[in-house]
């Protein structure tokens, strides 16, 4: 299983998943530790109480950028949204298609406007970052799937 980054909405239920190895990236684990003040709220830092990805701290299992899990399934750095932010590049019969994490949130957000090729969405740690990661992943030559975006369930088959 993979974590795309630590925010709560996307490692909160690792625990409901006993037999997983959990794979996150390395920098992306020592932020989480120890956010900066204003992000603590998305990493689940409350005072009094235990971050809920803690409860599968055990079984995560950290990487070094760019790493390649399975054939045909490499998870890829794209820091910016937290320092350590991936995504997920899968192979597939039918093309490559990333999972980009909040990276790109939106489709939208990979699509951009008359003003700009792409728009970061408004959380980040890293604004440069986060735009050379949109540039690799140009650079991939895959279809974005975005983490957030309705469209992507009304879509159902991805080949
Ligand atoms: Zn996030």
């Amino acid at each position: 299983m993979v974590n795309t980054h630590m925010h709560w909405d996307h490692s909160s239920n690792n625990h409901l998943f006993p037999n997983a190895r959990v794979v996150v990236q390395q920098r992306e684990l020592d932020f989480a530790r120890n956010p900066v003040t204003w992000h603590r709220m998305l990493f689940d830092v409350v005072p009094g109480l235990r971050p809920a990805w803690q409860r599968a701290e055990e079984r995560l299992s950290p990487v070094d950028g760019d790493t390649e899990l399975a054939p045909g399934v490499t998870l890829v750095a794209l820091p910016g949204h937290t320092p350590g932010s991936q995504g997920v590049l899968v192979e597939a019969a039918g093309g490559r298609y990333l999972i980009a994490g909040d990276c790109v949130y939106l489709y939208d957000n990979w699509h951009g406007d008359d003003d700009a090729e792409h728009i970061p969405p408004g959380y980040y740690t890293d604004l440069v970052a986060h735009e050379q990661s949109l540039r690799k992943i140009e650079s991939l030559a895959c279809e974005v799937i975005p983490s957030h975006d309705s469209r992507v369930v009304e879509r159902k088959i991805f080949k």
